[in-house]
Order: structure tokens, then sequence, then C-alpha cells
């Protein structure tokens, strides 16, 4: 680093570069790597990890805004937790809105197949993408662990993304009327989604006012809309009537007999046991969040619902309180990947409210309407809707240990009127587990007053710590 100033250093990094993130972005951890020279500048992990999102974004001014806080690391080393710093600020928006950008292109991407041409013969998945901000290389990882049999490639105006024979590469960008129209292909996407169409959660009002209009200019899915909705209020007669009476809950759905892990997840995606499956409030339809983790886990943490984050990508605890669970997990010992995490009631019960603040910590800001998915608590009555579910998952896994996340869950699991300020802590014996220990959940930590938090955080990590003890205590020899 050669101790220039801030207001005297001069970015001309190229504006359009797919390479300039990244590239700005090695070159900070290199410089921030202990073995750098002996004027290495020394910078916190968060800031690494801040920069390399904000360097995603086209900010003109984000190059400097990141020299700048990190010349300002050198004296303030707590910089990054001063939330009211103009810089910190500036920064964590720019941080936030490409991170939403990642999460809109996991939720809109859309592939169609392209039957082999090449020597190989081998089919390919294309699929074409608009994103606001440099996010290829930020957000196509994702798509590399949810299809890593295939051979696929993303193509956008602001660089492409190829994966083949299970290795990720990049490209330069593609412009759309560059991407050669395959309309066979685009029919067959077409059938696929007419198929799997659930017309119990179509809200035409939603449909058309709320999802981006940007989006739907490359979902081929888009034309077809119109003709389902026609159709819907017909076909979703058929569906309540197939599935008992309305706000039967979830136990029509579950597979006759001792269903595997496996098989019940694939019949959960289909269930419509409650109204959560039909509250289309948002430009995109919830999804049902499955569990995930091993069907031999020994330990279950069992949370609330999924949150924004988790509806978006489908997956359980990856959003804020997830991440909080995560670092407090290997705090404890304990493997995420080892254990089985699932929630008490699957889909995302919220509400659309007007967006209060650019500072909101949803990443479902929807642009036009500037609203936002608030998290409302499930009801006792979605509760019951969805027991069958986590009921089946336990019975499917047999854990010796249990954590229940919060008040739902310890309700759903111990007892119905528990107090996880007075039960906390404890190992008790349920009829789901030999073991089963309530703890706070980490979206609570979150929500307290600083005066509270840490000590909210402490008692978290305790209880995940007990239950690592227990887990190693009740092993069998
Ligand atoms: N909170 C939960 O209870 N579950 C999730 O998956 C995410 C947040
Ligand atoms: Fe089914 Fe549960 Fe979703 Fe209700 S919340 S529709 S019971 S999965």
């Amino acid at each position: 680093m050669q101790r220039v100033p801030p207001s005297q250093a001069i970015f001309a990094a190229s504006q359009t570069s797919l390479f300039a993130p990244s590239s700005l972005a090695s070159s900070l951890a290199s410089s921030a790597s202990p073995a750098a020279s002996a004027s290495a500048v020394n910078v916190p992990r968060a800031f690494l990890d801040l920069a390399r999102l904000v360097c995603c974004h086209t900010d003109l001014h984000r190059f400097d805004l990141l020299y700048r806080l990190l010349w300002r690391l050198q004296t303030q080393r707590a910089l990054l937790d001063d939330a009211a710093d103009v810089d910190v600020c500036y920064a964590r928006r720019l941080e936030k809105n490409v991170h939403r950008d990642v999460h809109k292109m996991h939720a809109f991407v859309r592939f169609r197949e392209i039957k082999g041409t090449d020597s190989d013969d081998r089919d390919r998945f294309v699929a074409f993408h608009r994103p606001d901000f440099f996010v290829v290389k930020e957000a196509t990882p994702f798509f590399a662990r949810r299809f890593p049999e295939m051979c696929w490639s993303i193509m956008t105006p602001k660089g492409s993304a190829f994966f083949v024979d299970g290795v990720l590469g990049f490209g330069d960008a593609v412009h759309h009327d560059e991407f050669d129209g395959v309309d066979d292909a685009e029919a067959l996407w077409r059938t696929y989604y007419a198929a799997i169409y659930n017309p119990a959660r179509a809200n035409p009002d939603a449909m058309r006012t709320e999802m981006p209009q940007k989006h739907w200019r490359t979902l081929p899915e888009a034309r077809l809309i119109p003709g389902l909705l026609q159709e819907a209020a017909r076909r979703t007669s058929r569906y309540v009537d197939a599935s008992g009476p309305e706000g039967a809950g979830a136990r029509p759905f579950i597979p006759r007999g001792r269903p595997s892990l496996a098989q019940l997840h694939q019949a959960a995606v289909r269930c419509t046991g409650c109204a959560l499956a039909t509250t289309t409030t948002t430009y995109c339809p919830t999804q049902v969040v499955v569990g995930e983790g091993p069907a031999d886990a020994q330990l279950v943490i069992v949370g609330e619902q999924p949150g924004d984050e988790e509806d978006l990508v489908g997956r359980p605890f990856v959003g804020p309180a997830g991440r909080l669970l995560d670092e407090l997990l290997a705090e404890a010992g304990l493997d995420r990947a080892a254990l089985y995490l699932t929630n008490t009631v699957k889909h995302f019960r919220h509400e659309l409210v007007p967006s209060t603040s650019a500072s909101t910590s949803t990443i479902v800001q929807i642009e036009k309407t500037k609203k936002q998915r608030l998290h409302q608590r499930p009801t006792a009555a979605d509760v019951k809707a969805c027991r069958p579910w986590l009921e089946s998952e336990i019975a499917a896994i047999e854990p010796r240990v249990i954590v229940c996340l919060g008040q739902t869950a310890a309700r759903a699991l111990v007892e119905p009127r528990f107090e996880v300020g007075v039960g906390r802590g404890e190992v008790l014996t349920t009829s789901f587990a030999p073991q089963t220990i309530v703890t706070w959940h980490p979206a609570a930590v979150l929500r307290a007053e600083p005066a509270q938090r840490l000590t909210l955080r402490a008692q978290l990590l305790d209880d995940l710590r007990l239950a690592a003890k227990t887990l190693l205590m009740s092993a069998p020899m």
C-alpha cells in the first residue's frame, strides 16, 4: 500500500469490466494477508466480505468508498460496527442492493434445454438473465451446487457463467439480441411450467402489479400466465376437493406407511394443507421450505418458519438468523452439515407493508410498490396444520437430541404453554426425543435491545454447548 490518502487516490477501473470487482477484492485480500510486506494493511475479515459484495455494485463511487474505509480502518478498528457512520451506512446500502440482486438471480433464472449438437452430443441448459449488478460470480455457485450433474450456462449483459463437467467458468457479457432464441426449448419449458403450476397460489393482482416487469421478459412462462389464471378458479376447487376440507392440514399429503425423509421432502412440495399455501402477496409465491441435513442426523434443530430469504432460496436458516446460528454452532463445536435443520411451519407467514427505509433488512423490496415482506409469527392453527410434517421428519430420523429454537418450536414439541425464558437450558424428555433442549431463537437475539443482546446470545451459545455435550455423552458405545 502506497499510503496515498483517500482524497488523492483516483480509481481508473473500468466500470463495465466483469473482472474489475473480483480483482480489486483479491488485491485487497492479498494486501491484508499476514504474508504481505512490512507496509501491509490489516483489516477485519468483515471488511473483506463487505468489499467483495460492494465491488459487484455499479455505483461509480464504490472503489473510493472502499479505499476510504480501508484507510480509516487502520486507525478506527471498530469502524464497521458504527452503523451511523456515513461511509459504513453507504457501503451497507450497496452491499444490501447486491445481496438482493443475488437472491433475485436465484429466484428468476429459468433454464431452457438445448439438445446436444456438439461432438459429444450432450444436452445443455441455458438461461438469460438481467441482473442489476455484477453478481454473476457471486450468484452462480448456488446453481453449481443445485445442478451438479448438468451442463449449463447463464448469460447476462454483465457477464456469463458456464458450468461444464463440474467446473464453473466465467465469460463475457451477452446481450439479449445476441441470444439466439431457441423456440423448441421454450415450448418445452412452458409445458413443464404448466404442469407444475399450482393454481391455488394464483393471485392475479399480485402477479400483475408486483412481479418486476424486467424479469417477465425473460421468463417464458409469463406468456402462459393469463391462460392459466383463467383456469385457476376451476382448478383450485379441484385441488381443495382432492385434499379434503379446507384447513384439514398436512395429514392427507403425508405418504402412507413410514415414509423416508426423501419421500417426505418430495411430498411436502405439493402441500396445500392450510391457507399459507395460497397467500400470494408478493411477486413470487411462497414455497414450502423443507428441512435440510442427513437422514441419520443425531441432532435435529427446529426453528419457527422460513423467513424472507429462506423462502426465496428454498433452504432453511440462510438469512440473518441463520447466519447467527451458523456462527454459534461453530462456536459450540457443532457441524451444521452433520445435523438436521427444520422448521415447525414450512411456509413463510408474512404481511406486505410499505417499505419504511432504505436500510430495511428485508431483501425483497418490490421496486414499483416500495413494499416489503414482514415476518408474522405463525398462528396456533398454522402449527397444528403443519405438524404432521415435523412429526414425520422426526419419526424418519429418530434423533437422540432435539433443540427447539424459540417459543413456536417449544410449544409444538414440549408443552403448549412453554415459556422459553423460564424453561430454557434444561435437558427434557419428550415423546419426540429422549433429550430435548429449548433455547432462544437467534432472531430473538437479533431483535433484542442492545443491553440484553449479549446475554441472550451467551445463553443461546450455552444451550448449544449443552446440546453438543449431551450428544457426546449419549453416544452409543
Ligand atoms: N427462522 C426460522 O425459524 N427458520 C428459518 O429457517 C429462518 C429463520
Ligand atoms: Fe402445508 Fe405446512 Fe405449508 Fe400449511 S404451512 S401449506 S400445512 S406445508
